[in-house]
C-alpha cells in the first residue's frame, strides 16, 4: 500500500484488496499507517521502515500496527519500549534494509516475537543468478528463528514460481495493473486509466505562440484545445515534447511546454472537439521501459492526487 497505493489511492485500493483477502498490509513510512487503518484492523498493518525512535515504537504499541523490525539497533529499540509482536527482515543480498544472516543468532534478534519472516528479492524482474542465490540465503535462515510465516515474494518473484511463494507473497506493481515478468502478461489487466478534459478552445493565427517561452508557433491558422493536465498531475514536461493526448484511436500532438495545469492540443485531426471533452493520457503501463527512463513503477507513483476519479 506504500506511496498511497502505488498512485492508485488507499481508500480506493484497501477495501478492495480487503475484501478479496489481502491478509497484511504493507506501507513503507509511519505516516501511511492512519490511512490504511481507516479501512484495515491495524494489526494487519506493517511499517516496512520500522521505527527508528521512541515515538515511532511506541506509536506502533499504542496503535497495534506492527512494525518490521531491520536491524539490531531496530531490535533494541523494539525491546526499550515494550516490544510484542513484530516481523523481522533478513537482507539476502539487495542490501537496503535488513539483518545481515549471521545476526539471526543474536540474542537480542531471538528475543523477538516474529510474526512473518521476510526477505526481499534485488533483481526478480531479471532472469538473474541472484534470485537462486537469495532464495537459497532465505531458506538457510528459516530453521534459525521462530516465526510464523516466511515471505519472499514481490510481484516479479511470484512469476519465478511456487519455490519462491512461502507463506505469503508481497505484490505491489501486479496488484495495480503493472507487469513485472513477461510471464504474468496474459494474466494481467491494466487496471488505472487517465483522462483529461478539454476546458477551452481557440482559433490561433499564423504567428501566434503557444505556452511558456512560446516553444510552439503557428505556421498557418489552426484550432487548438487547452486541457486540464500538467506537471503537477504527474505529466512531466519530459513527456510533452513530440507527445500526445489521444481522442478514441486518433493522436491530438501537445504544443509548446506542459505547464502545471494545463497542456495545449492540436486539434485540427478533430474539428468537432469542444470544451468538456474528455481525452484519453497515454498512460500503458507495459509500454514502459522496465529499467531505462521512467519505469512502470514511476508511472504509477507519480500520478497527482487531482487524477483521481
Ligand atoms: C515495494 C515492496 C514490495 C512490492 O514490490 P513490487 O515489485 O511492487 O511487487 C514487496 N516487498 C517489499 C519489502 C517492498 O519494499
Amino acid at each position: 500500500m506504500k506511496a498511497d497505493a502505488y498512485g492508485l489511492g488507499i481508500n480506493t485500493c484497501v477495501p478492495v484488496l480487503r475484501d478479496a483477502g489481502a491478509s497484511v498490509f504493507f506501507v513503507a513510512h509511519w505516516s501511511e499507517v492512519a490511512a490504511v487503518a481507516a479501512h484495515a484492523d491495524p494489526a494487519t498493518i506493517a511499517v516496512l521502515h520500522g521505527p527508528i525512535n521512541a515515538a515511532e515504537a511506541d506509536y506502533a504499541i499504542a496503535t497495534g500496527v506492527i512494525p518490521v523490525i531491520n536491524s539490531i539497533g531496530q531490535a533494541q529499540l523494539w525491546q526499550e519500549r515494550g516490544g510484542g509482536l513484530c516481523h523481522l527482515m533478513v537482507d539476502t543480498g539487495i542490501n537496503r534494509l535488513g539483518i545481515s544472516a549471521p545476526q539471526i543468532s543474536e540474542l537480542i534478534i531471538q528475543a523477538l516475537k516474529v510474526d512473518t519472516l521476510l526477505s526481499h528479492l534485488a533483481s526478480a524482474d531479471e532472469d538473474s543468478g541472484l534470485n537462486a542465490r537469495q532464495l537459497e540465503a532465505f531458506r538457510g535462515v528459516l530453521p534459525q528463528i521462530a516465526h510464523r510465516r516466511a515471505s519472499l515474494a514481490n510481484s516479479a518473484g511470484i512469476a519465478l514460481g511456487p519455490d519462491y511463494a512461502f507463506d505469503l507473497t508481497r505484490p505491489g506493481l501486479a496488484l495495480y495493473g503493472g507487469i513485472a515478468r513477461p510471464e504474468l502478461a496474459g494474466t494481467i489487466r491494466q487496471v488505472a486509466h487517465v483522462g483529461a478534459a478539454i476546458i477551452q478552445t481557440r482559433e490561433l493565427s499564423a504567428g501566434d505562440s503557444v505556452g511558456y517561452n512560446s516553444e510552439f508557433t503557428a505556421g498557418a491558422p489552426m484550432r487548438v484545445g487547452t486541457v486540464s493536465l500538467g506537471y503537477a498531475d504527474g505529466f512531466l514536461r519530459a513527456r510533452g515534447k513530440g507527445g500526445f493526448m489521444l481522442h478514441g484511436e486518433t493522436e491530438l500532438a501537445i504544443l509548446g511546454k506542459v505547464s502545471m495545469d494545463m497542456i495545449v492540443v492540436d486539434l485540427g485531426k478533430v474539428p468537432e472537439l469542444r470544451a468538456g471533452d474528455w481525452l484519453e493520457v497515454p498512460f500503458v503501463l507495459r509500454n514502459a521501459a522496465q529499467q531505462s527512463t521512467v519505469s512502470q513503477y514511476e508511472l504509477l507513483t507519480t500520478l497527482g492526487r487531482r487524477l483521481r476519479g
